[in-house]
């Protein structure tokens, strides 16, 4: 039904220039200054819009190579079938499932079988009171982040949150409510061979202190895929426990689900001022928006309050379809041959052609590919910014996400902030190849004699 003709006149109608802060006709009076933080141009907004057109047009031209969309791996997508299947089978399941509100932490049954699953896996002394579900991580940590950064009331000082290795994940840039509330630390850059470079956390530039809430890193690391190494994980864990924060892990394409980790790697041990946060997205279900954090019955809950408080519950049907799978393991076995040997194979083949294809003549470098489905590209001699050759990519049909969005919290101005793009392999083979092929064109034209 089309709205009546004098309502849409006057939805087009321009602002007067009462409704505009003055000075300011871009900027409508109505709008808060949280409003205009979390409605302007964020980089996330940018990469899921390119992301979300990019899919929805299907457009034969466009080489989606920027947003995280997982790839569609046969073997993952055979079981989300089955289970489907499996839940139209089961009396009462999916009445259950689409028909009624679950309570703001989550299906009293997904929890625990989320809990026995980390107590059998990873040997963690956790119960579902430890566990709560969230609207996909990214709402997780929007939630986490207000929970514990901002202006504290009782001593005047703001807690803040620290990421030990920047470039982190786009997705919090633009999350806190409070201004200042980020802070960021440059990693150490150890060069690897002529076009391989890994970062490390320096922990001499750290600096924690009494102010501190909490220390959040993704691992593997969005955009670098960097998998924070096991005794560097200790040592942050203990840096943090001794300054009364909390040390927050995002593992939404780690261990031990989806375990798109390529080094052998260990599980962290369990520890109280821990928050590990973890997520279906990256198995294959995006759209389920399932997100899961396990962390002290006191975080947990408050979380769970706020649930009710922005969004009353969370959506049901991803733990429906994973809960018998955590409850048999055999979700670890997707996981270990399918979905990691997927992109191992996808990861290897696009970085031969990287380096096949940029030649001789371009100056670049591969952070060391260590899991994810992207990679993280240097270029240390772009004569241009990293959105410019963004904007020519997108002008030649490849999207790819532009490096300098992930450099949240620094506080002093960093070339290698501008010189770095993420491009995805997820999409199919063929169009990866002619994307890095358009790429290295691009950068070469860009690249300072
Ligand atoms: N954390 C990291 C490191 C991510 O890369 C993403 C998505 O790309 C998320 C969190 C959010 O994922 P979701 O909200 O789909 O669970």
């Amino acid at each position: 039904m089309g709205m009546p003709a004098k309502d849409t006149a006057r939805l087009r109608e321009k602002p007067t220039p009462g409704a505009t802060i003055p000075g300011r006709m871009d900027i409508p009076r109505w709008l808060s200054h949280v409003g205009r933080r979390l409605s302007g141009p964020t980089g996330i907004y940018s990469l899921m819009e390119d992301l979300g057109q990019a899919l929805e047009r299907g457009s034969p031209e466009t080489i989606m190579m920027g947003g995280g969309n997982p790839g569609h791996v046969p073997a993952a997508e055979a079981v989300w079938r089955r289970r489907l299947g499996e839940m139209l089978a089961e009396p009462g399941l999916v009445e259950a499932t689409l028909g009624d509100y679950d309570g703001p932490q989550g299906r009293r049954r997904f929890l625990v079988a989320v809990a026995e699953f980390f107590r059998r896996q990873c040997g963690w002394d956790i119960g579902p009171e430890h566990v709560t579900v969230t609207t996909g991580s990214q709402t997780g940590s929007f939630m986490l982040l207000n929970l514990i950064a901002g202006d504290d009331r009782e001593t005047g000082r703001q807690r803040r949150v620290l990421f030990p290795i920047v470039p982190e994940y786009i997705g919090y840039a633009d999350q806190l409510l409070c201004d200042g509330g980020l802070v960021g630390r440059r990693p150490l850059i150890e060069e690897r061979g002529p076009h391989r470079f890994k970062y490390h956390v320096d922990f001499g530039g750290l600096s924690l202190d009494d102010d501190l809430a909490a220390v959040c890193l993704s691992r593997p690391t969005n955009p670098s895929t960097n998998v924070v190494a096991h005794d560097e994980l200790e040592r942050l864990s203990e840096e943090t426990r001794r300054v009364g924060a909390l040390l927050i892990v995002d593992n939404a394409y780690g261990l031990p689900i989806p375990g798109i980790v390529f080094p052998p790697t260990p599980m962290p041990a369990w520890r109280d001022h821990m928050v590990m946060t973890f997520s279906l997205s990256k198995l294959g279900l995006p759209a389920t928006r399932t997100g899961i954090v396990i962390g002290a019955p006191e975080l947990v809950r408050r979380l769970a309050a706020m649930t009710a408080v922005v969004g009353l519950a969370n959506p049901s049907i991803g733990q429906a379809i994973v809960e018998p799978l955590l409850r048999s393991d055999e979700i670890l076995g997707l996981c270990r041959d399918h979905i990691r040997p997927f992109y191992a194979a996808r990861c290897q083949q696009t970085l031969e052609w990287i380096d096949e294809l940029m030649g001789s003549d371009v100056a670049y470098a591969v952070h060391e590919p260590e899991g994810a489905f992207f990679l993280w590209l240097w270029l240390p001699r772009l004569s241009i910014s990293d959105r410019e050759l963004y904007a020519r990519l997108k002008a030649r049909g490849v999207l790819v996400v532009p490096g300098s969005y992930f450099f949240a919290g620094l506080d002093q101005e960093w070339t290698h902030a501008r010189q770095c793009l993420r491009i995805s392999y997820g999409q199919p083979p063929e169009r990866v190849r002619r994307g890095i092929e358009l790429l290295a064109e691009e950068a070469r034209k860009a690249q300072r004699v």
